[in-house]
Formats: structure tokens, sequence, C-alpha cells
């Protein structure tokens, strides 16, 4: 379902001028019972997705998008469906996750906040700072700040949303400081969020991919079961499969920085080597932020994270 007709526009990323597609798609999943879930995204770079699970009763929305302009997409989505928005979630601290939270949070102003302890710590701290810095390239349609979370939520925790029970599974360094997943075990569902990535060139400058593959490790045994795991970017999966995935990427990755920067300080004819290999091992796949160098960025960061080893 196509929610509004696609037009473009160009916005400023660095030097480079970049074209985000604004049409915005929206996909249904029917796990079984009372429960919907719809996927919220729009194609291409720099694309992220939310979702909203929408009970017999109620709905709740996981994850905000980057700008005022998908946010507003998704609000409207949300108004579509006649049913209080319960619950907001923030999986994790990133902006394209977190930066249209206030255009959200204004629009169903009586709906709970939810994140982790590390995730509100982060906003409270960082998250005026990240968004002066994301208004450099985007202008106006940033908003102007990130709500800070009104409840926090603990590890081990369960709660009832959209009429399910959920289980907090929070993990820690990985894509970004932390990140907090909701495991619907009895459904075989799993919001994985920044996790894993489906058929995307992930998002490594934080620099923890080493913690990241010890949490895929884990995950793969955990979520063995999960038929339905909906990743932060691109379709949902099987769990085993996106984290199969993810794990071959990041381990192919950090191997070609091994081998072409190592210990080295990185070259640009070293960064581009790296970025030529990976696009031709994964042709097509979008990046998950709008810097066109997400790669070489990538590359510098995990070249850094090995070198302290
Ligand atoms: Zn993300």
């Amino acid at each position: 379902m196509r929610i509004s007709p696609p037009t473009r526009r160009a916005f400023l990323v660095g030097a480079a001028a970049v074209s985000l597609p604004l049409c915005v798609r929206a996909q249904a999943y029917q796990p079984g019972g009372a429960l919907n879930i719809v996927k919220f995204d729009r194609p291409g770079d720099a694309s992220v997705n939310s979702y909203i699970l929408v009970g017999p009763r109620s709905q709740v929305i996981l994850d905000c998008q980057r700008t005022a302009v998908e946010a507003r997409q998704l609000v409207a989505m949300a108004r579509g469906l006649e049913l209080p928005v319960e619950a907001i979630v923030l999986s994790h601290e990133h902006p394209d996750h977190v930066g249209g939270a206030q255009v959200v949070r204004d629009a169903f102003p009586d709906a709970a906040m939810l994140a982790s302890e590390t995730t509100h710590d982060v906003i409270r701290r960082d998250g005026a700072a990240m968004m002066a810095e994301m208004k450099r390239f985007f202008g106006p349609v940033m908003p102007d700040a990130v709500p800070i979370p009104t409840r926090i939520l603990r590890p081990g925790e369960r709660l009832r949303l959209a009429g399910v029970e959920w289980q907090v599974d929070q993990l820690g360094p990985c894509e970004a400081a932390g990140m907090t997943m909701l495991y619907a075990e009895a459904q075989g569902i799993l919001f994985a969020a920044d996790l894993v990535g489906n058929r995307v060139t992930p998002w490594l400058v934080d620099g923890h991919t080493t913690a990241w593959l010890a949490e895929l490790v884990a995950a793969r045994q955990r979520y063995a079961g999960v038929g339905l795991a909906l990743p932060g970017h691109g379709s949902a999966a099987p769990m085993v499969a996106l984290v199969d995935e993810q794990r071959a990427y990041l381990e192919s990755f950090r191997a070609e920085v091994m081998a072409t920067i190592g210990t080295a300080q990185p070259t640009p004819e070293a960064l581009s080597a790296i970025r030529s290999k990976t696009e031709s091992r994964y042709p097509g796949y979008p990046k998950v932020a709008p810097p066109p160098d997400l790669i070489e960025r990538n590359a510098r960061a995990v070249a850094a994270e090995l070198a302290r080893r």
C-alpha cells in the first residue's frame, strides 16, 4: 500500500547532495491471533523501519523515523487506524530511529515513551547536540529536540503491548550504545531493531563490531524459533536467516579491512578498494544512513576498532 505519491527532494549531506526518495510505503504482517503488524518505511538509501503493533483495542509505535517528513507520514498512518496509541518505543539512540520522535510524541501526547536506561541517558545527554548536527544536513525538516523517554524499560521486564505479552531483551554495545528488543516468544515474533538488517549496508561507525558479533552468536541460539523478526532496516524474515546474513557481512568486512588496512593508517586508495570490494560482494545494498561515503566511514571505524584489540 502506498500512502503518498513519490516525490524526490535533495538533502545536503556534508559536501555532497543526496537525493532521498520521499515516497513511503507500508507492509502488513499478520502473525496470527488478534495482532497485526505494519512496517513503515520508504525505499532506497537511508531508509529506516518503524513498526506499528496493531492490537484489538490499541496500537504501539516502534521507532520514529529520521526526519519530521517521514514522522508525519507515520503519524498519519497511526491516526488512520483509529486506535489509541498506548506507547511509543525507542529501540536505541541513533537519529534514524529517534529523530522524528518529537513529531510522534506531539501527535500522541498521552502515550508513554519507552526506552532503555542507556537510550534514555544518551538522549538526555546528547539529544540536543545530535539534532543540531542533523539540522546541518537536513535543515528545517529535523525537529528541534528529542523528547526524553518517560518510562525506562528494564532488561527482562515483561509488558503487554497491543494485547500481546512481550519481554524486554536488552543488549549492550553492538550497532549502537545499546539495543532494546521486544520478544513475544509464544508468537515467535521479535522486534530485533538494528541487531540485524536485511540486505542493507550497515552502520559500523560506532566501532563495536566485536561485541556485535558476540551478540549475534547468542541471538542465533536464543531466537532459533523466531519466524518473524522485525529488523531496523530491510524486510522481516526468520531471525536465524537475518543473524547469519549480518554475521557474514560483519566478518567479511572485518577481514577486508584487516587485509587492506591492517594496523596502518587508512589511505584513500585503501578505503576506495574496500568500497569497491564491498559493493561487488553486496551489490545494490542500500545504505542505512545518508552519507554517500558510508562504506569508507565504516572501514575507518572498523580499522580503529581492530587496532585497539
Ligand atoms: Zn538504524
